[in-house]
């Protein structure tokens, strides 16, 4: 699908109407069902919006630079009288009491929602294959994953379904995904966007954030859903700036750090060259490349993972088959009942992650993980501080290769958790990162990260603009 500006360009123009724009994505949908990006498409929903929409800009009432077109948000969002399963049996059958924040900002901002999209089952894993509807597919290569956990919104947005989407970003979901699939995803600041009614992971962590097919296209969504939210006290109370106002600032006089640690060991040889070809030709433009170093940066992955299952062995303690969801029919008594319906309704990856953060937060070991990974966090908050003393944003790959082969999760899990190493530690530290197409190896898109100084996206979508032009 065209970028939101040339599709709102059609529809001011009258070349197209909002029910026009939608009835061509869910056609779009069900010609690329293969993918399976999509767990609910909301046919009569989208449609009989996209006519309220249409009845708006035909009294001169749009609601602005989203009015009308066709959106996707991943199925962790709660949008009220519609399933939301987040991908797992245990929810299968639960339908949304109300509408998540986010969602219902997108909507009042005129946005069509046409479907929820496929995940990680609860946003747990980086390729998109542990939900309970199946995998997603890489449009780009079926032999490799499309990333993940948001991989059914980036895909969503990389076969044209839709504009652009919402995902949830916990240590890479929205960034990992994009890259893997040549689409741009960012992940805002924490405190940005209200997590409320997004089912919750590791809540220390968790950020919604947009997919778009272009830079401009996140900016405007995330000036959409941004902004301080009474049921959320996480949001922040910092005044919301336009987030698209200085994409065509260029990258002249930036400096950009660039750490030691990232560009080393561990990182593919083309995805490493193709990088560096692109920081060289914004030296070019102007941009000062000055080393900087996170020297802790090697205790990432392993203080995430702590921190992300503890936090999710607690979030999910609340999956116990009495107030929603499945539960199961073998239980006689109280305790079976819980026991079966969690072994029954979650994954194997889920319950991974359920007992690895309960022994991390169990009595005897509490001390010597949870606390040492919490202190770790801010270790590496204090690096990326210091680090941005002497630049304005600093690059980094957003994935160590190219989008990992079908079925690792199975065969080498480790090696699956090992691929977050360059997102994690932005969660861990509430930065802002966006990732932007900047190249291709063998047909495949590389990701080019970006991390931004605390709530300064505006900054950092002004450099990742000036990627995209020079990716041109
Ligand atoms: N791959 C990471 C994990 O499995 C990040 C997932 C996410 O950002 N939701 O925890």
């Amino acid at each position: 699908m065209e970028s939101i500006q040339s599709l709102q360009a059609k529809l001011e123009s009258g070349s197209a109407s909002a029910v026009a724009l939608a009835q061509a994505s869910l056609e779009k949908i069900e010609s690329t069902k293969k993918l399976n990006a999509y767990i609910s498409v909301l046919n009569e929903r989208a449609l009989e919006k996209a006519a309220e929409s249409d009845k708006r800009r035909a009294e001169g009432k749009t609601l602005g630079a989203l009015d009308g077109i066709p959106v996707a948000v991943k199925d962790n969002m709660c949008l009220v009288g519609t399933r939301t399963t987040a991908a797992s049996k245990i929810l299968d059958n639960f339908v949304a009491p109300y509408t998540a924040t986010a969602v219902e900002k997108l909507e009042a901002a005129g946005a069509v929602i046409v479907g929820k999209t496929n995940m990680d089952e609860f946003a747990m894993g980086s390729s998109s294959e542990s939900s309970f509807y199946g995998p997603v597919i890489n449009p780009l290569d079926e032999t490799r994953v499309p990333g993940g956990s948001s991989g059914g919104s980036a895909v969503a947005v990389a076969s044209g379904t839709v504009a652009c989407a919402l995902g949830s970003d916990t240590g890479g979901s929205i960034r990992q995904p994009a890259a893997c699939t040549g689409v741009v995803g960012l992940k805002p600041t924490y405190g940005r966007v209200s997590r409320y009614g997004l089912l919750a992971y590791a809540s220390s962590l968790d950020q919604i954030g947009p997919f778009g097919a272009t830079v401009a296209d996140c900016a405007t969504v995330l000036n959409a859903i941004c902004g301080i939210d009474p049921h959320d006290n996480t949001t922040s109370t910092r005044p919301v700036e336009d987030f698209g106002a200085k994409l065509n600032q260029g990258i002249k006089g930036k400096v950009i750090g660039v750490p030691k640690e990232y560009f080393g060991e561990g990182l593919d040889a083309e995805c490493k060259a193709t990088i560096e070809g692109m920081l060289k030709k914004m030296e070019a433009e102007g941009a000062t490349l000055k080393e900087v170093s996170l020297p802790n940066i090697g205790f990432a992955v392993s203080s995430y993972y702590i921190i992300a299952t503890a936090e999710a062995s607690s979030n999910l303690s609340r999956y116990d088959g009495v107030r929603y969801g499945y539960r199961s029919k073998e239980a006689k008594k109280l305790f079976d009942l819980y026991a079966k319906s969690r072994s029954e309704g979650f994954g194997k990856e889920v319950q991974r992650r359920i007992m690895l953060g309960s022994y991390v937060l169990s009595a005897g070991f509490y001390d010597a993980y949870y606390v040492q990974a919490q202190k770790v966090r801010r270790l590496i908050t204090d690096d990326f501080n210091k680090a941005f003393e002497s630049c304005d944003v600093i690059a980094s790959p957003t994935m160590p290769g190219l989008p990992l082969k079908c079925g690792m999760n199975e065969s080498d899990p480790m090696a699956v958790y090992l691929s977050d190493i360059y997102t994690v530690s932005l969660n861990l530290s509430g930065l802002p990162g966006v990732s932007v197409p900047c190249g291709m190896a063998g047909g495949l898109p590389i990701g080019l990260q970006w991390i931004g100084k605390p709530f300064q996206e505006a900054d950092l979508l002004a450099v990742a603009a000036a990627t995209e032009q020079l990716n041109k």
